[in-house]
């Protein structure tokens, strides 16, 4: 398959640093840079020639050198509940998602991190596909952009709440993410407050301790079992960071929301769903901080497993919440669009044929090879 990518650089790509060193070898002023980041994620303006304040000669430059397209969008999937799916092309030619999900008030946008992901969770649809490669800080900031660009047009309000629950497992992009979270939460950028940006992680330890450090956005556990076992048996990550050790940095973790820590639990019918799961999960939030939001599972093609009947949901909830843990059950939304991370971009691979690790090595090959 024929693919496309620009050599150019990503202007999205680019860090203040590296603004700053970009100036200084092309002999602009390096406060520039400044001005080029707030022209790009405060302004939204994507044609350099339109940077009214940039010299013209600068602007020839960045026009010549970058790269300023957004991601090419592939499908949208309007879903009954006016979520939005929009299944992009990245400059390689693999394909990612994600969902801009208004509400009264606000729009939460679910960003992708990476195509594909290396865990295998039981559950997860995106686990099937092994990891392709972490996107770009540019390419998960270009879905902000996206998004933003399809809600002005439609003089809806632009993105207020982020949540890196897409596809992938975003401290497994760390540095990509925390320059993220930085230039969402950069008040003369997107001007984001911290407790609108959520990283959701199923507990990589170090990356979460190095994220409180760095950035200390809002952060969500993929948790869905309470004991070590079966959350081994479910989540392989648990195998090499166990629930108790998970604990421990969680308890140290700089807390951005006044629920605290946001813990997700998929009810799977029969597989985690029964009162001693919650008494498990009540032992584990124990001294914690939490909230927990029950998400009837998904269904997706291939996998037998099945969300939790009514009935067992609202007694597991009730257990929680009669010990004070706040757990709203929340529909994954847009179900009638895929909108199971990885769902849709599963399926187009599938229908086009593609085999996303075939794409990227061969397009390795026709960067070798100079195409
Ligand atoms: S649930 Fe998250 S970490 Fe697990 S396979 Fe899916 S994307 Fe990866």
């Amino acid at each position: 398959m024929k693919v496309t990518e620009s050599p150019l650089l990503y202007a999205y790509d680019q860090s203040l640093d590296d603004w700053v060193d970009w100036c200084g070898q092309r002999g602009f002023p390096k406060f520039m840079a400044k001005q080029l980041r707030e022209w790009i994620f405060a302004k939204r303006e994507k044609d350099p020639q339109l940077f009214t304040n940039i010299s013209k000669v600068a602007r020839e430059k960045l026009s010549e050198e970058f790269d300023w397209s957004l991601p090419s969008v592939d499908t949208i999937l309007s879903s009954e509940d006016g979520s939005e799916k929009l299944l992009f092309r990245t400059r390689d030619g693999l394909f990612a998602e994600c969902v801009v999900m208004p509400s009264e008030g606000r729009t939460t946008l679910c960003v992708s991190s990476q195509v594909g992901c290396r865990w295998a969770c039981t559950f997860c649809q995106t686990g099937r596909m092994g990891l392709t490669r972490s996107l770009s800080s540019g390419e998960i900031l270009s879905q902000v952009l996206l998004a933003n660009e399809k809600m002005a047009e439609s003089g809806q309000k632009l993105v207020s709440n982020v949540v890196f629950m897409g596809m992938g497992e975003p401290l497994d992009n760390l540095d990509g993410v925390i320059e993220v979270c930085r230039t969402l939460t950069d008040p003369k950028l997107f001007g984001l407050s911290k407790h609108r940006v959520t990283v959701s992680t199923v507990g990589l330890v170090p990356e979460i301790e190095r994220l409180g450090q760095e950035v200390a956005v809002s952060l969500a556990i993929s948790l869905h079992s309470a004991d070590n076992a079966h959350r081994g048996s479910m989540m392989p990550v648990n195998r090499k960071y166990p629930l108790e050790v998970l604990k421990q940095t969680l308890l140290e973790y700089p807390i951005q929301t006044r629920h605290g820590i946001t813990f997700e639990y998929v009810m799977i019918k029969g597989e985690n769903d029964s009162i001693a799961h919650a008494k498990k999960l009540v032992k584990f939030l124990h001294g914690l901080k939490a909230k927990v939001n029950l998400i009837p599972m998904n269904a997706h093609p291939g996998n037998p497993m099945e969300a939790s009947e009514a009935e067992r949901l609202r007694e597991f909830q009730k257990y929680l919440s009669d010990r004070s843990i706040p757990a709203p059950v929340r529909y994954s939304r847009g179900q009638d669009v895929s909108a199971a991370c990885g769902q849709l971009a599963t399926k187009r691979m599938e229908d086009l044929d593609l085999e996303p690790h075939k794409v990227a090595r061969e397009r390795k090959k026709e960067i070798r090879e100079g195409n």
